[in-house]
């Protein structure tokens, strides 16, 4: 029963779904109205890329393979310097988040059009969230200037993706989701997305680490991440994005592995004030509780489930929890700091989350 006031608000993308999907890339950028685009990536899926650009043919402008994780503002301007010496008039970014986040650099200062395909779960292509960083500083805004313009999820790319970095990703997409659904500003559709997309992720994750080639489980991944991202675009994230933003970003911490420990700690903080998202989020996955869901789904597949095993120093726990707590912002709980000092301990002992 629905008995909460909203707000939904949609936005114009489109989207394309499923394996093979990537043959309609020069159609897409017709479409746009593009004829000259200028293809991004990382430079270890430089040979991704390429066949991205070859099958392009003449609308390639070139390749620029400068993407890096959290989109230091050197390689943004050099990337915007590639993007007007080619004369482009569209971008395609070919990755993950470091790379979409670059053509997101790019669209804030220009009037390019962004074709995504993403190759991870992390879920940037559907949000107009940008994030630029800066003598060791990441910030972040919202601008629908930069949200893609048409997105194609083709499952056969991220079949090499490795195992792991497939499992950190999609709890990555998880997050979004399990915070989605007790946002400040959620609502119904954003709900179902959220719950459909955790679901989606629960089984496939399991499946790519037993096959990590199985496109059934690769297509039901990215279906997952599609949903994720969505509802990250939508809606207000909290406690854990905000908790995440500031360890990545303060303590270089790697983003999807930071995500899978952090989220179990932050289930387990919210869970007597955001009830029915907790029973969401624990029936999604098929399991009793929410938090020690997601913990025995990381722990499972091999994944980090303690801050001291991503590069996070013991000593350095005050510190990101006085950041944590500089800013206020929305989350079911309210963030005081001995629990949320507690909670970073058990976090950063990787603790079955209580
Ligand atoms: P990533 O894009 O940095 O990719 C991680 C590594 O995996 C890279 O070396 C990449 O080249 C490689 N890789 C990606 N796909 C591959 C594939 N299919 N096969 C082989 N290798 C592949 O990592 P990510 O987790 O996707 O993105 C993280 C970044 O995105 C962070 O900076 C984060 O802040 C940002 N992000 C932004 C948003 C947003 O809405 N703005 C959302 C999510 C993440």
């Amino acid at each position: 029963m629905q008995n909460q006031p909203f707000t939904y608000e949609s936005r114009a993308q489109r989207v394309l779904f499923g394996a093979g999907t990537l043959a309609q890339a020069p159609a897409e950028l017709e479409r746009m109205g593009a004829h000259k685009a200028l293809v991004l990536c990382t430079a270890p899926q430089r040979a991704q890329a390429e066949a991205v650009a070859a099958l392009l043919g003449p609308r390639a402008a070139g390749i620029f393979d400068g993407a890096v994780m959290h989109v230091p503002m050197a390689s943004a301007e050099a990337a915007r310097a590639a993007a007007a010496q080619a004369g482009a008039n569209a971008l395609v970014a070919v990755g993950g988040g470091s790379t979409v986040g670059l053509a997101k650099a790019i669209a804030l200062v220009s009037p390019l059009p962004v074709l995504a395909i993403p190759t991870t779960y992390a879920g940037s292509e559907m949000t107009p969230i940008y994030g630029l960083t800066e003598n060791g500083l990441k910030r972040t805004g919202r601008d629908v200037r930069v949200l893609p313009r048409s997105v194609l999820y083709d499952p056969e790319l991220t079949l090499a993706l490795p195992v792991g970095l497939s499992v950190v990703s999609g709890i990555n997409a998880i997050a979004h989701a399990a915070e989605g659904l007790y946002a400040a500003d959620g609502n119904p559709v954003m709900g179902l997305m959220a719950a459909e997309g955790i679901a989606a992720l629960g089984r496939a994750l399991p499946a790519l680490h037993a096959a990590p080639h199985d496109l059934h489980a690769r297509s039901d991944a990215l279906y997952g991440a599609w949903l994720c991202g969505l509802v990250l675009g939508s809606v207000s994230m909290a406690l854990h994005h905000k908790l995440c933003h500031t360890l990545g970003g303060s303590f270089n911490l790697p983003h999807a592995e930071l995500h899978t420990v952090v989220l179990p700690h932050v289930l387990a903080y919210n869970a007597k004030a955001a009830p029915h998202a907790m029973q969401r989020i624990a029936a999604a996955l098929g399991t009793a509780d929410a938090a020690l869901g997601v913990h025995t789904l990381a722990r499972r597949l091999g994944a980090p489930t303690a801050l001291r095993d991503i590069g996070m120093r013991e000593e350095d726990l005050d510190k990101a929890c006085a950041l944590a707590l500089r800013d206020a912002y929305p989350n079911p709980r309210p963030i005081e700091a001995a629990p949320l000092r507690n909670l970073l301990q058990e976090a950063f002992e990787g603790a079955a989350p209580r």
